[in-house]
């Protein structure tokens, strides 16, 4: 991730990633408590541009507000940053990390005094480009109930790790979990969409991080006529669908090959999922018009 001239950005200064120094007394190292984003850059023709920074850095602000970690930065200057953070290390196609965490604190109330910093760094398709793998995860997803589920919160990615390693320990290449209903959630990184007889499917809001790629692709469907239905979505239904995929900032649009044991048996250059890779694709490297259609 990084090297020995790699720079991040830390409250407003620009410093060497391997001097940069936090504290080991920080709620967020003992409890998780931090927020966090995920984003992508993308070298287009025209430059590097950052895909859809504001909504990124405004869902950051959103998951600080929620759970009362003081936010005070501003958004455009943020998005700033990150551009020059980028031309610093000279990253024209990158991943980018957004990190809110807590200055020393050992209680349990939320920090008064928090930083946050920003890294960067190459990070190919994170599931590659084959059609996935999928076991259905023995962890659920946390209650909605219990944490706000919609926020990005480093915590809550204690059950995307757990999720993930078991799936991997038993030969597949991702996780899928259920909601505490036992309805479809999304994968321990990324949002869920099914393909039945011409249409999506995607869990309504409400036990899912809603992602930003969810809502690129409800737009791209939008604009290629393509019904998306947001819904509670059943088990059952997943496993006797057409097809599905994963969305998300680090795997773009992902096919998937199996869930379990059932084979989804439409190729998936024929699906709706590889039209909207395609779709994907070409937005984030603007080779369509973004503005006409975001
Ligand atoms: N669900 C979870 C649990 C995630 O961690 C992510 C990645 N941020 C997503 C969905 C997809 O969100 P986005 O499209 O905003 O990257």
């Amino acid at each position: 991730y990084y090297n020995s001239n790699t720079v991040i950005y830390l409250n407003g200064q620009f410093v060497k990633a391997n001097e940069a120094k936090t504290d080991l007394y920080g709620q967020s190292l003992h409890y998780g408590f931090a927020a966090f984003e995920g984003i992508r850059a993308y070298k287009t023709h025209n430059a590097t541009r950052i895909f859809k920074a504001r909504e990124h850095f405004e869902r950051l602000k959103r998951s600080c507000e929620l759970t009362g970690i003081p936010f005070n930065w501003n958004i455009e200057d943020l998005i700033r940053q990150t551009y020059r953070l980028l031309e610093l290390n000279n990253l024209k196609d990158a991943y980018i990390r957004p990190l809110v965490f807590s200055e020393p604190q050992m209680t349990l109330v939320t920090p008064e005094k928090v930083s946050i910093m920003l890294c960067a760094w190459e990070w190919a398709a994170y599931l590659g480009d084959r059609q996935l793998k999928v076991s259905i995860s023995p962890f659920e997803r946390p209650n909605p109930k219990s944490i706000h589920i919609e926020a990005k919160i480093s915590g809550h990615y204690v059950n995307s790790i757990l999720a993930t390693s078991d799936a991997k320990n038993k030969g597949f290449d991702e996780a899928l979990l259920l909601d505490a209903n036992g309805h479809v959630a999304e994968a321990p990184g990324a949002n869920i969409f099914i393909e039945k007889n011409g249409k999506l499917y995607t869990p309504a809001k409400g036990n899912i991080l809603p992602g930003i790629t969810r809502a690129t692709i409800i737009e791209l469907c939008r604009v290629l006529d393509i019904e998306v239905i947001e819904q509670e979505i059943n088990v059952d239904f997943l496993k006797n669908a057409d097809g599905a995929f994963f969305c998300g900032t680090a795997v773009e649009v992902a096919g998937i090959h199996t869930i379990d044991e059932v084979v989804y048996r439409q190729r998936w250059r024929d699906s709706i999922g590889a039209t909207l890779q395609r779709a994907y694709k070409n937005l984030v490297l603007e080779k369509v018009n973004y503005e006409v259609i975001i």
